[in-house]
């Protein structure tokens, strides 16, 4: 396993009460997976530039004192925006040529808000949050064009998800010249300067999965968790056993419960969690205390971080 940890940045002068804290910090992935599926599409520059504008637009939100949750919409929306990553344009397409999309987000306080399977919104990332902010759910299925709407949200024609590129990748996948892959999938996790963390994750799900299939990606505690000055953290990988070891309440819990590091919770989730389920992928995430950590298994991970001073993005 692969795993990197940015120590925190930490500025004496900014400490919060006796405690000198780290932050704010931010790390973003745009996926998990063969390397060779996702690359043999695009040159690998094109994905540092979508994760490095993926880091500025979250990073502009924390040095302007915004909040972690902000800065992580911001963040997956435009990853959500960029056609070659799998999530909002240019998602992966399921078995029937359709778009369908899934996206969360939580609070460091414990509010979460998700959609799966969602058609109409321009960016899920921002429906996920409208869940939260404006219902008194967690989870809504398919919310429809009106609902989005009525959310405040830009509304966009199924077909404005659907790129040349995909669809030949579904053709491919279907034909059995190519494997499916569940890669490309897009998080973002945040401390702010007001100490509060923040998570969000967003999917198009794997090539040609089946209509109406549902990863990880919405599901809290599985694709996306975070716990006020502990962790927030964001998955990507082969959704079921992400689902199946809840990998990201898990990470969490090692954490509160064992007072380990977070490459240690990481580290060990993966090897309880995923190996014995022979299943890849990659998890970011950040403490309270702005320590960085991105870990993945899989063959490669587009991701990047900010740890309040410097980027780095790898592909
Ligand atoms: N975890 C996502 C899913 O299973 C796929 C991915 O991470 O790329 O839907």
């Amino acid at each position: 396993m692969q795993i990197l940890t940015v120590p925190p940045r930490v500025e004496p002068s900014r400490g919060r009460g006796d405690v000198a804290a780290g932050g704010p910090a931010l790390a973003v992935h745009g996926g998990a997976g063969a390397r060779r599926t996702e690359l043999s599409l695009e040159q690998s520059g094109d994905y540092e530039s979508g994760l490095r504008a993926a880091l500025d637009a979250g990073a502009a939100v924390l040095q302007e004192g915004g909040s972690a949750l902000d800065a992580v919409c911001a963040a997956v929306a435009q990853l959500e925006d960029d056609p070659l990553f799998n999530a909002g344009r240019g998602a992966s397409l399921t078995a029937a040529g359709t778009a369908e999309l899934d996206a969360s987000v939580m609070t460091g306080e414990g509010r979460a808000g998700a959609v799966a399977v969602s058609r109409h919104a321009r960016n899920p990332v921002f429906a996920a949050r409208a869940v939260l902010e404006r219902t008194e759910h967690v989870l809504i299925v398919s919310p429809g064009e009106e609902v989005v709407r009525g959310w405040g949200l830009a509304t966009v024609e199924p077909g404005y998800f659907v790129t040349d590129q995909r669809r030949r990748q579904l053709e491919d996948v279907l034909a059995r010249r190519q494997v499916a892959s569940r890669s490309g999938t897009v998080g973002a996790v945040a401390l702010d300067r007001d100490g509060r963390l923040a998570a969000a994750t967003s999917t198009g799900g794997m090539v040609g999965q089946d209509v109406g299939r549902v990863g990880d990606s919405p599901i809290i505690g599985a694709g996306t968790f975070a716990r006020a000055r502990t962790v927030a953290l964001s998955c990507t990988g082969d959704g079921e056993a992400y689902v199946e070891g809840a990998v990201a309440h898990e990470i969490d819990a090692r954490l509160r419960h064992t007072g380990c590091s977070l490459e240690e919770a990481l580290a060990g989730t993966y090897a309880d969690e995923l190996d014995r389920r022979a299943a890849t992928g990659g998890t970011i995430g950040v403490t309270g205390d702005g320590e960085l950590v991105l870990g993945y298994n899989s063959e490669g991970m587009f991701r990047g971080y900010w740890d309040g001073q410097e980027s780095r993005v790898f592909t």
